[in-house]
């Protein structure tokens, strides 16, 4: 039977009482080739102009644009002194002066005297002259000191997760190492007498524990350090014992035993660890039991142990709070509007959670569930890219209504959408 709304708490005031008690870690110092994905801890200023000279953008030679500018050069050529030749990495050691041109390569430095670089397929050139057959305009194919980047300007922000272009732009400034946030440490405990591990010999009433490895795999896709403490017998002794071990982490974070049957027992023993604990009955499904609360300092959650709820949960409430101890300034996944292709109904006013199927189709994103939704059932999270956030004040949808959808992952940009089949044939979806 479904509680009435006034018993549950919803999603936005868990989460806002998540991200208050979460805590950005402190800062450590890593090498260029180890900051992909990380998040930046300090300022990025420039301690240099980038490029540090006006250099030329294009193969050819090196002029004053005053000597090309006459009436005829137009129709007719201009023949300029070839005094140098300067391939890049050198410097030239002459001065271009009125009628001389010095034969310069893509990045090389302007010579003294020019201001304008003519390309060579515009030039006949010969032993000690070129002849140029256009005018060309002031600066033409000269790239100017600092249109990169100027000295002292701020190029890259604290708390700016690292892409290609940041580590690029690190050695461009020369930072061979940096300051970043330091990984979330989460350790994951599964609790269950009805549980085995992957390395144990499990007999046909065991369940195998999933939980742990796709809760670990979320870790590591939010940045963080994934700590594995296996599997809690359904006994307030043996959690307990369990639950020290992952307080040297950041976060522990439990699955299963926070429901109301007689073997959960996270709630006493949370309660026992003098943990300042709320004890919610969310306002969204699947994922209505949870535990959130700080145990010595430490960030605590209890995850319902059905294996969508406490995928769902953990992105909702777990995630947010890894990237904001993570040292990022934002702590959500990308929204996007798209127009629900099917009809969905639900009974109660919480907030739902559909695992989906994005897709953009003549530059429309669409969206359809992956067919059965419930939350025993991990083959919906596994054909999913993304979540359809059925807020609570909705009660159908139909095909043609547009809804939030929450990206979980960026492959998106097909008009093949993975099939949804849930034939039982040999064929792989
Ligand atoms: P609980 O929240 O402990 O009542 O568990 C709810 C359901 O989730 C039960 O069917 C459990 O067997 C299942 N479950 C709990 N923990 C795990 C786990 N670590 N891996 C897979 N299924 C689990
Ligand atoms: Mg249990």
């Amino acid at each position: 039977m479904d509680l009435k709304q006034s018993d549950l708490t919803p999603l936005h005031e868990a989460q806002r009482i998540v991200l208050e008690a979460a805590r950005p870690l402190g800062l450590e110092k890593v090498a260029i080739l180890n900051t992909l994905g990380r998040v930046l801890g300090e300022d990025i200023v420039a301690t240099r102009d980038n490029p540090p000279w006006d250099n030329s953008a294009m193969d050819g030679f090196a002029v004053r644009w005053e000597d090309l500018k006459q009436e005829h050069a137009i129709g007719k050529p201009v023949v300029l002194n070839v005094i140098e030749d300067v391939p890049a990495g050198k410097v030239a050691t002459k001065a271009v002066g009125p009628g001389q041109a010095i034969r310069i390569m893509t990045g090389a430095p302007l010579p003294r005297g020019a201001n304008a670089v003519v390309k060579v397929e515009e030039t006949e050139p010969s032993a000690h002259s070129v002849k140029i057959f256009k005018a060309i305009d002031p600066h033409a194919n000269v790239r100017p000191q600092g249109e990169d980047v100027k000295k002292g300007e701020c190029i890259i922000r604290k708390g700016t997760q690292i892409r290609p272009a940041e580590a690029g732009m690190l050695a461009i400034l020369a930072k061979s190492f940096v300051l970043v946030s330091q990984r979330p440490r989460v350790a994951i405990l599964s609790t269950g007498d009805e549980l085995a591990d992957l390395d144990e010999r499990f007999s046909e009433e065991k369940i195998i524990n999933s939980n742990s490895y796709g809760i670990a795999a979320a870790v590591q896709e939010a940045g963080g350090i994934p700590i594995l403490l296996g599997i809690a017998h359904d006994q307030p002794e043996a959690l307990k014992e369990k639950i020290a071990h992952g307080l040297n982490a950041d976060i522990l974070v439990l699955s299963g035993g926070v429901s109301m049957g007689d073997y959960d027992f996270t709630k006493a023993v949370f309660q026992e660890l003098g943990a300042e604990m709320n004890f919610w009955k969310l306002a969204i499904r699947p994922g209505q039991p949870l535990a959130f609360g700080k145990i010595q300092g430490k960030l605590a959650f209890g995850l319902p142990g059905n294996p969508v709820s406490s995928m769902v949960t953990f992105e909702q409430l777990v995630r947010p709070a890894m990237l904001k101890m993570g040292g990022l300034r934002s702590y959500g996944r990308p929204v996007v509007q798209a127009q629900m292709q099917e009809k969905f109904s639900k009974r109660n006013d919480r907030r739902h959670f559909l695992r989906g199927v994005l897709t953009r189709e003549d530059g429309v994103f669409k969206v359809r569930t992956t067919g059965e939704q419930g939350s025993g059932i991990l083959t919906s999270m596994v054909k999913a890219n993304c979540l359809i956030d059925v807020a609570e004040d909705i009660e159908a949808l139909n095909p043609g209504d547009w809804i939030d959808v929450q990206v979980l992952n960026h492959d998106i940009w097909t008009n093949e959408p993975p099939p949804v089949s849930s034939g039982h044939g040999t064929h792989c979806c």
